[in-house]
């Protein structure tokens, strides 16, 4: 079987990998040449842990191929798959899909013969409908069926997500659509992964439901810590005590400085938006945004007042700015909020993350840039951890207490042991915990 995978970003890359990891022969095609370019020479535009090995494998046995030549990529291919970017567009909130129909629209004027187009990236209920309508009108000589197939992995863990889901969401109106990807997806029946199928509609809502739910739970759990902090109670003993409940669960309920990344701010809007177009509002939702928007800002003044007010003059270490560990992505990280207010409020920032290519780019200039996390905090004011990368948890509070000239800690993702931190004698505060 053969495939086209439009888009090598970090969903594209990683499912164009996956499914030759699976047996399929898999073509990826993007409009960055310099990109096709570094993945010709063996080079990941992106950090993603097991990425560089999985993909030299399949390149290495023929079955992974790149191009910027669509044709090309589609020739031969029984499905083709959008993995094409879903920003938020400009001024309203809404999904941009332009790159959507843009693509879909190029894969009909270059297809050969039928094929069934899949959506992967995440779009809004009714995507799929305007897809057909732009494939038919582009080609109403050839059979090009529609589906949608939304994409849950997680950067960080994408491999892993991707070779075992919890489940794959099919949106089909035709057996040929639905037989095209159960044989991709094959190997996961084998190890009993639940394929649900649905009509086309549903599937595009279930990636916005599933990913609004985990951003409500969040900000609830965030909310819960600024009530722990009033009340003298511990949110890391309410999450645990909450998530032992099993209609509850356990993931999600990490009180920390509010959700960032590429799909739960984007998406979160993009629901309220097609909810209230379609007038049935997600007020949860809508405050849910509103809430983790204001509480990125207070990340900042929470810095400010742990170091008396005021910052000026001051340095801050800031350990972790990528949206979450394991990633180099920046999209609405968390750090973009709070570090240019800490600029502007005077602070001068040294940051250290292990994955800092993109954060240089979009970090303010004066942003001072360490090897290592102790490198950062040496003769730093005050210490910030933003991001929760592993390496940070085995410092010992010792030798932050050696290379800090001030002694203020404020750990936004609670890693580190607060009795620990205050008998090496830090002002140490941290999310909901006493
Ligand atoms: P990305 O920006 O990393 O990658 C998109 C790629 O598509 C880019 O390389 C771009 O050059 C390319 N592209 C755009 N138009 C093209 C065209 N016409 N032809 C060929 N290539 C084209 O985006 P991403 O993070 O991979 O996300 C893609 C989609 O998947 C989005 O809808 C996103 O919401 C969804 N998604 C993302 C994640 C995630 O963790 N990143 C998880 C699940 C779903």
């Amino acid at each position: 079987m053969r495939i086209a995978m439009i888009g090598a970003g970090y969903v594209g890359l990683v499912s164009g990998a996956c499914f030759a990891e699976f047996g399929t022969d898999v073509c990826i095609v993007d409009t960055e040449a310099s990109k096709i370019e570094a993945l010709r020479e063996g080079r990941i535009p992106i950090y993603e842990p097991g990425l560089d090995k999985l993909v030299a494998e399949n390149v290495a046995d023929g079955r992974l191929t790149f191009t910027t030549d669509l044709k090309e990529a589609i020739r031969g291919a029984e499905a083709v798959f959008l993995a094409v970017g879903t920003p938020t567009r400009r001024g309203d909130g809404h999904a941009d899909l332009s790159y959507v129909f843009a693509a879909a629209e190029q894969v009909a004027m270059a297809a050969e013969g039928p094929l069934v187009l899949v959506t992967k990236s995440t779009v809004p209920v009714g995507t799929g409908r305007k897809v057909k309508e732009i494939v038919r009108k582009a080609r109403p000589d050839l059979q090009i069926e529609v589906a949608s197939n939304p994409e849950f992995l997680r950067e960080g863990n994408a491999i892993g997500d991707f070779m075992r889901p919890d489940r794959v969401v099919v949106g089909v109106d035709s057996d040929r659509a639905l037989a095209v990807l159960k044989k991709l997806y094959r190997p996961l029946y084998l190890i009993e992964t639940p394929v649900l199928a649905t009509a086309i509609e549903t599937a595009e809502l279930i990636k916005y439901a599933a990913n609004a739910f985990l951003a409500v739970k969040i900000t609830f759990i965030n909310q819960m810590a600024d009530l722990c902090e009033k009340a003298g109670a511990n949110v890391h003993d309410v999450a645990r005590g909450m998530g032992l409940d099993w209609r509850i669960g356990r993931k999600f309920l990490h009180a920390g400085p509010g959700y960032g990344g590429s799909c739960f701010p984007k998406d979160t809007l993009a629901l309220a938006r097609t909810a209230q177009e379609l007038g049935a509002p997600a007020t949860i939702v809508e405050q849910t945004i509103a809430a983790n928007e204001a509480r990125k800002a207070q990340m900042a003044e929470r810095v400010i007042a742990a170091c008396g007010g005021s910052v000026t003059g001051k340095t801050i270490a800031v350990l972790g700015v990528t949206f979450k560990p394991e990633t180099d992505d920046m999209r609405d990280a968390p750090s973009l909020v709070i570090l240019p207010a800490l600029a502007a409020a005077g602070a001068s920032i040294r940051a250290y993350d292990p994955q800092p290519s993109h954060a240089k780019q979009s970090l303010p200039a004066s942003v001072h840039w360490a090897e290592n996390a102790l490198d950062a905090t040496k003769g730093a004011d005050a210490l910030v951890l933003i991001t929760e990368w592993n390496e940070f948890r085995a410092i010992a509070p010792q030798k932050l207490k050696s290379a800090m000239a001030g002694q203020v800690i404020c750990d936004l993702r609670n890693v580190w042991d607060p009795e620990a931190m205050r008998d090496a004698g830090f002002d140490y505060s941290s999310i909901g915990r006493p």
